[in-house]
């Protein structure tokens, strides 16, 4: 068997390292190509120095040079790139075979978008870099010889319980609904009075899953499974109205596909990224994750709700941006971010991020997203205009 080489975005996160977990039980088959990191050098050090990559990539020169130098002493042939350039190098180099986008946020876009122009595996965590592109990025998969698999742990249920040419459309493949399953986060059960004096330490305490700040902060706000939506109507070429929210706390079933006569095909497991990471990985095979098997009967119950759009408004700007189309979703994620980030600085009330996404979206008509520079003009146009509600609003 040749080993696959592989590329890691974002190899400092939370994605990043269940990807190395992963990878690292099977060293017959993958090795390590690439590793990335935006400001964590001592992490990105350490991971070097264990997978031995050709390249690593740092967003900031200076610290580039340190960690060339490091890596040199230790005796390692490690080149160490910097910036987008670097990023889109290790994504798109013509030994690699598979590229994981776990960047979080639109930072993730340009390396993502190359990887699938040139033709390798893409396994998408990155849902901000879809949710932006939408279009585009589906665009240039059909042009090219990529195969995109979703990490998002919904996604990649949703891609286990689908037929293979899904791509079709829904209709034609008999699906009725796609039933997308959201844990409801730490604030579930939260009245809406409460919610705006919730900390950012309460927001990343997700009840169920460990993962990166911001998208804690999505999930707490539910714009998590808003962002999931748009994923899932690019991914399986769904109408927005063919995907329906349902809560269910205990995250073991990680979503479902509704059939026209009447089968409901679900898939379940403990929640672990490294499942979605590792049958991504193998694809069409399937291999080891290290996640222990499901126990249901310690489990015992399974619970479904109704989301609630009142307390959590993201949920519904999200599915307005996603009917509205064009550069919406992209004018919702840049929001988002800017809204996200300012919570975790404590710059605003968690109640406040759905205000600034609805104030950005009611400011700023929604144009075509008919090329990549479209989408980033409306992406920067939404995150001044965040940056104006912070500096009437922000503390
Ligand atoms: P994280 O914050 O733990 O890690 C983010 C990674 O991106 C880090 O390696 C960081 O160095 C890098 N990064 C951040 N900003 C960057 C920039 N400007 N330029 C270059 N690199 C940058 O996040 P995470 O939880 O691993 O999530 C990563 C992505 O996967 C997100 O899009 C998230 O929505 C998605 N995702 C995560 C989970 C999860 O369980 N963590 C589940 C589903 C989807
Ligand atoms: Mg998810």
């Amino acid at each position: 068997m040749t080993t696959l080489k592989v590329t890691v975005l974002g190899a400092t996160g939370s994605i990043g390292l269940s990807t190395l977990d992963v990878i690292a039980r099977h060293p017959e088959r993958y090795s390590v190509f690439a590793l990335t990191a935006f400001s964590r050098v001592a992490e990105l050090k350490a991971l070097c120095l264990r997978h031995r990559p050709r390249f690593a990539v740092l967003a900031d020169e200076a610290q580039a040079r340190v960690l060339q130098a490091d890596l040199h002493a230790a005796g390692l042939a490690t080149r160490v790139l910097v910036g987008c350039g670097g990023l889109c190098e290790v994504a798109a180099h013509p030994e690699v075979d598979v590229v994981m986008a776990a960047i979080v946020g639109a930072a993730g876009l340009r390396p993502t978008l190359s990887a699938v122009q040139s033709g390798k595996r893409v396994l998408l965590a990155n849902k901000e870099a879809l949710v932006m592109s939408g279009a585009l990025f589906m665009q240039a998969l059909q042009q090219s010889e990529a195969v995109l698999l979703p990490i998002d742990s919904e996604h990649n249920a949703i891609f286990q319980c689908l037929p293979t040419d899904y791509s079709r459309g829904m209709a034609a493949v008999g699906v009725r609904r796609i039933l997308l399953t959201a844990s409801g986060g730490p604030f579930r059960k939260m009245p809406a009075e409460a919610l705006v004096d919730v900390t950012p330490e309460q927001a990343c305490a997700h009840p169920n899953w460990s993962m990166g700040r911001k998208i804690s902060v999505d999930s707490a706000s539910m714009m998590n499974k808003g962002l999931e939506l748009i994923e899932a109507c690019w991914l399986f070429n769904a109408r927005p109205s063919q995907v329906e929210v349902v809560v269910h706390p205990q995250s073991v079933i990680h979503s479902m596909v509704d059939y026209v006569d009447g089968s409901v095909l679900a898939q379940l497991g403990n929640p672990d990224m490294r499942t979605p990471i590792a049958h991504a990985l193998a694809w069409p095979e399937r291999i080891d994750s290290g996640v222990s098997a499901l126990d249901l009967l310690r489990i015992g119950q399974l619970e479904f709700q109704a989301p609630d759009d009142a307390r959590f408004p993201c949920l519904r700007l999200a599915r307005e941006a996603a009917e509205a189309g064009g550069t919406a979703p992209a004018m919702l994620n840049a929001a988002n971010e800017v809204a996200v980030e300012a919570f975790l600085g404590r710059r605003i009330r968690f109640t406040e991020i759905a205000s600034i996404i609805a104030d950005v979206l009611e400011q700023e008509a929604v144009g075509a997203a008919g090329c990549l520079d479209d989408v980033l003009m409306a992406d920067q146009q939404a995150r001044r205009l965040a940056g104006d509600w912070l500096g009437r609003h922000g503390r």
